[in-house]
């Protein structure tokens, strides 16, 4: 069995709440959320990160940010505005090492960001 969290959820073996799921990529409400809507969109396959994500499979990584598109209309923000965070190695602030782009929506984002 993987080690890796996100791949454990995209396998069901650790439950999540789930809102969005195709062959490929699962969205899922991030567990210790920073906003009143905080979604987590994965691809099910494991990358490290989006770098190793375009290098291998550009076409999956064109799928999964539409997905994250697709999503924020399906929970009602795409109007509103919206998030979409990639947070990527010790500098980005990356904590789990399978690619994932937060979606952040319901509350006013300030910039810079932290
Ligand atoms: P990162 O810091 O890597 O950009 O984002 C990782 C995110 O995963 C964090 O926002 C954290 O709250 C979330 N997270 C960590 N463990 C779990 C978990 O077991 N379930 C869910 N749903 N989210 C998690
Ligand atoms: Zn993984």
């Amino acid at each position: 069995m993987s080690e890796c969290l996100f791949c454990r959820i995209a396998a069901g073996d650790i439950p999540s709440d789930t809102v969005y799921a195709t062959d490929d990529v699962i969205a899922f409400r991030d567990i210790d959320p920073k906003a009143p809507t905080h979604v987590l969109v994965i691809p099910r396959r494991h990358f490290d990160n989006a770098a190793e994500m375009t290098a291998d499979d550009p076409d999956l990584a064109a799928r999964w940010l539409a997905a994250a598109t697709e999503v924020a209309r399906s929970l009602g923000v795409a109007d509103t505005g919206y998030r979409l965070v990639i947070n990527t190695g010790v500098d980005g602030g990356q904590s789990v090492d399978h690619v994932h782009v937060h979606l952040l929506a319901k509350r006013g984002m300030g910039w810079p960001p932290g």
